[in-house]
This record gives C-alpha cells, sequence and structure tokens, in this order.
C-alpha cells in the first residue's frame, strides 16, 4: 500500500480534517519506521519500534488527532514520542508559530525521534527524555496535552500544565483495554466530553503511570 492509498481509504472510514490529510501527505509514516518494515510503512496497522514499543495504528493517530481540535499556533504536550510520528504530524498542523513538545522514557528512542524528525525539516517539534506523567512545568500551560500510551488515569500534574479551555486526548484504562476519551478543563477541573471507544496501547509508566518493574 502507498501513503495515498492509506489515506484514501482512512477517508472512507475515519479521517475527515483536511489539515490531518494534508499533514500525512507532508510527514509520511515511512520516515518513522525501522528500515526493514519499510514495505509495511502504510499498513494499517501497529508496527514495532524496538525496546517493546510500537509506532501506532494510522486510523488510531487520525482518531486522536481530530479528537485533539488542533489549530495553527497551539501550543502542545504530547507524552510517549515513540519514533515521533505523531509528533512530527502535530508539529505540521500547528505550523510555524505553534510548538509540540513530546516526552519518552526511553532515551534510544528518544534518539531515534529526533533523527526522524530531523528528516521531516520540521523545527517547531521538541523531543524530551523523561517521565511524561510529570509533564513540563517549564513549557506549562499548554493548549492540548496527547497520551499516547495507556494510562490508568489523567496524571494529575497534565491536569495543572493544562490551560483553562484546553483539552486532553488519553486511551485510559487497565493494562489490556482503555477508552478513549476527550476532556475539557473548565474552572471545576477536567470534564470528560467524548468517547471514541476501545483500544488497546503500550502501559504508560512512571510516577503516575501503571506500576512496572521496568521504571
Ligand atoms: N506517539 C507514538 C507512539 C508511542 S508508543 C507514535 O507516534 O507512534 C508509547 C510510548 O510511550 C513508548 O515509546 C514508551 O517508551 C512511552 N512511555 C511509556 N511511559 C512513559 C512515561 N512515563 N513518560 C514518557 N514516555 C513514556
Amino acid at each position: 500500500m502507498t501513503n495515498l492509498e492509506l489515506i484514501e481509504k482512512l477517508k472512507c472510514i475515519v479521517l475527515r480534517s483536511e489539515e490531518i490529510e494534508e499533514a500525512m501527505k507532508e510527514v509520511p509514516r515511512e520516515l518513522f519506521v525501522p528500515e526493514e518494515c519499510l514495505e509495511e510503512a502504510y499498513g494499517d496497522y501497529p508496527i514495532p519500534i524496538g525496546h517493546g514499543q510500537t509506532i501506532s495504528q494510522p486510523f488510531t493517530v487520525v482518531v486522536m488527532t481530530e479528537m485533539l481540535d488542533v489549530e495553527p499556533g497551539h501550543k502542545i504536550l504530547e507524552i510517549g514520542a515513540g519514533s515521533g510520528w505523531q509528533a512530527a504530524l502535530l508539529g505540521h498542523i500547528v505550523g510555524p508559530e505553534g510548538r509540540v513538545f513530546t516526552i519518552d522514557r526511553n532515551e534510544e528512542l528518544v534518539k531515534i525521534a529526533r533523527e526522524n524528525v530531523e528528516k521531516t525539516g520540521l523545527n517547531n517539534v521538541e523531543i524530551i527524555h523523561g517521565d511524561g506523567t510529570m509533564g513540563l512545568e517549564e513549557e506549562a500551560p499548554f493548549d492540548r496535552i496527547i497520551i499516547t500510551a495507556a494510562t490508568p488515569r489523567i496524571p494529575p500534574p497534565l491536569t495543572e500544565q493544562l490551560k483553562e479551555g484546553g483539552k486532553i486526548v488519553a486511551p485510559v484504562g487497565d493494562m489490556f483495554r482503555q477508552e478513549m476519551f476527550l476532556y475539557e478543563k473548565t474552572r471545576m477541573g477536567l470534564r470528560k466530553t467524548l468517547n471514541r471507544g476501545q483500544y488497546k496501547f503500550v502501559p504508560l509508566v512512571g510516577r503516575h503511570g501503571f506500576r512496572c518493574r521496568v521504571w
């Protein structure tokens, strides 16, 4: 399958936004998969990127990006950079006035994601090594936050670092099954506003994630 074929397929089932379509064309997934999987780059499924992690399925990336309701100029925080594709798509959509910060706890993946994003020519995407459940205090507040790993709850520091009126998209549940929720921050705190169904992500670990031996 080619990138255009994948995009056409996704347009039939989920892809509505022209901005996301444009981003998928300009930020091709093949730049973010391991060399030995190049032929699979445009299959609509997750692909292993090493270290027990995966690059997300295109269908899921489209759903989450659409839910996030991104506008040019937004400042976005992603938790779980992986090989960097989601962050780079967001970087394209927010444009030169916007910025994307993405955190990964795996140092090797941070290196890979930096190299991948570099290939796209985007210079508004920053990849940071650390525990994303603590957010990124020094760059807060954010317009949007996206968690691309399964999480038992929204880590409190992320709620604090979101602007009032800002949105969070995250797969929330247990280690085996999560539901894709959209939250909006009001004066009263976080409010769940949308549920786009069930997904299966690799776990978010760290201080406010799942208790895992690996962290
Ligand atoms: N967004 C990626 C997919 C991410 S896979 C894409 O565009 O394809 C989930 C990632 O979350 C993994 O790389 C894993 O290392 C990372 N992760 C898990 N717990 C984390 C934590 N506490 N902080 C930062 N990253 C974490």
